[in-house]
């Protein structure tokens, strides 16, 4: 028997089902009311161990909405990637809560659309910008990377007056590696034929689990499994048995975004994996434990992260590889947001992977924030699933 999202139990269930901004809003409002400074972030290389480690809150800023984009584009070209015209949209109109909860921002030097952006929003908040190696295969990336990591320790607890140690940053690590560990045993339900969850409950996990300590998350994990289990006992699964699986792959999806999600399941299919920093891939690996060098081993783990700013970026490939043994997906759609050069271009090789190693068919999709081609999609959408 397959399900709507609404007429079941949800996966976190509470007041903010189907909110997961208002529940991250929420969490971090309460970590700030009981004295702990907050740390805004906007992507995956932010180390949140380190930030946990001084006691701080990471809090992921507002990045996905079109709204902001007009205001946005007063000061900044049209024709920019709308994440980065979104993230800045809501500074100057002062629309996004957690850069208003943030008593400090961290940036890192991944594309240039955003460095630049940076620069501009750096006079609102106290800044730390990270200098991301970009050759990560090269002997030096993983030391620059661990020294960049202890400055922006630094950084953090001069502005907040807090120290963190070693073992604080080693507990922090073992703590993600639980909660990994716990997520990817969530994402065993996905892989199944049919899966046992949505596509929105695995976005609201991955958005709170970005946010939120292990320990806070321990108590609702364990409703998760009791909740997907029973779905499992009376045979509810989402989608039908025959519904095609589909890869997400490409640019963080989230907020308006989410439409291309919601044409796929409008077409019949179902997303069982996202491979974006909004989805998975921060959860798909540990970080090493007990190394007698914590920084260093954090700094090796994000440095991992297959980001299309890297060059030579093969770790996409090997990782999109895993994924889509795990998930066996019918087709592979990518989503690259306008103007996103580096994920746009290496576009081509994922296409050629996928088609020549995979034998799937592959849909690249370059969109923004508007609703204004959302048919478009659809036809194309349609199309790649009824080839399948
Ligand atoms: S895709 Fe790259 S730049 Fe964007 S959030 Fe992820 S790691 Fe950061
Ligand atoms: S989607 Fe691309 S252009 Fe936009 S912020 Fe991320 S890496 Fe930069």
């Amino acid at each position: 028997m397959t399900f709507n999202v609404s007429d079941v139990k949800p996966l976190i269930n509470d007041e903010f089902t189907g909110e997961p901004t208002k529940r991250a809003l929420q969490y971090i409002s309460n970590q700030r009311a009981s004295g702990m400074p907050v740390v805004g972030l906007y992507c995956g290389y932010a180390p949140l161990e380190v930030i946990r480690a001084v006691g701080a809150v990471p809090a992921i800023l507002c990045a996905f909405a079109d709204k902001p984009i007009p205001a946005a584009e007063e000061v900044l070209p049209a024709n920019l990637c709308p994440l980065i015209k979104s993230s800045y949209g809501y500074i100057i109109t002062d629309t996004c809560p957690f850069f208003g909860l943030s008593d400090a921002v961290v940036a890192e030097t991944t594309c240039d659309g955003k460095k630049k952006m940076f620069e501009l929003i750096s006079s609102h908040r106290p800044m730390f910008v990270m200098d991301l190696p970009q050759l990560p295969d090269e002997a030096e990336a993983r030391s620059n990377w661990a020294t960049m990591i202890s400055k922006l320790k630094g950084f953090l607890e001069n502005t907040f007056g807090t120290s963190g140690t070693s073992e604080g940053i080693e507990a922090e690590i073992q703590a993600t590696n639980i909660k990994n560990r716990l997520i990817r045993r969530v994402y065993e339900y996905a892989e199944k034929k049919p899966p046992l969850l949505s596509w929105q409950e695995l976005y609201e996990l991955s958005y709170l689990a970005q946010v939120a300590t292990t320990e806070h998350l321990l108590p609702i994990f364990k409703e998760i499994f009791e909740t997907i289990e029973e779905r499992e006992d009376k045979g509810i699964y989402y989608g039908s048995p025959s519904s095609p699986r589909v890869l997400v792959t490409g640019c963080p999806v989230g907020g308006d975004s989410t439409k291309v999600y919601r044409i796929i399941e409008e077409a019949g299919g179902i997303v069982v994996a996202m491979d974006a920093c909004s989805g998975m891939k921060p959860f798909l690996s540990d970080i090493e434990e007990k190394t007698g060098d914590p920084i260093g081993a954090v700094a090796q783990h994000y440095l991992e992260i297959p980001c299309s700013c890297m060059t030579p970026n093969t770790r996409r490939l090997t990782e999109l590889d895993k994924v889509i043994d795990r998930f066996q997906p019918d087709a592979i759609v990518e989503v690259v947001l306008h103007a996103c050069h580096s994920y746009n271009i290496e576009a081509y090789k994922i296409m050629t992977h996928v088609k020549e190693k995979h034998n799937l068919p592959y849909l690249k999709i370059v969109t923004d924030y508007s609703e204004g081609d959302v048919e478009q999609i659809r036809t194309r959408v349609e199309a790649l699933l009824e080839s399948i």
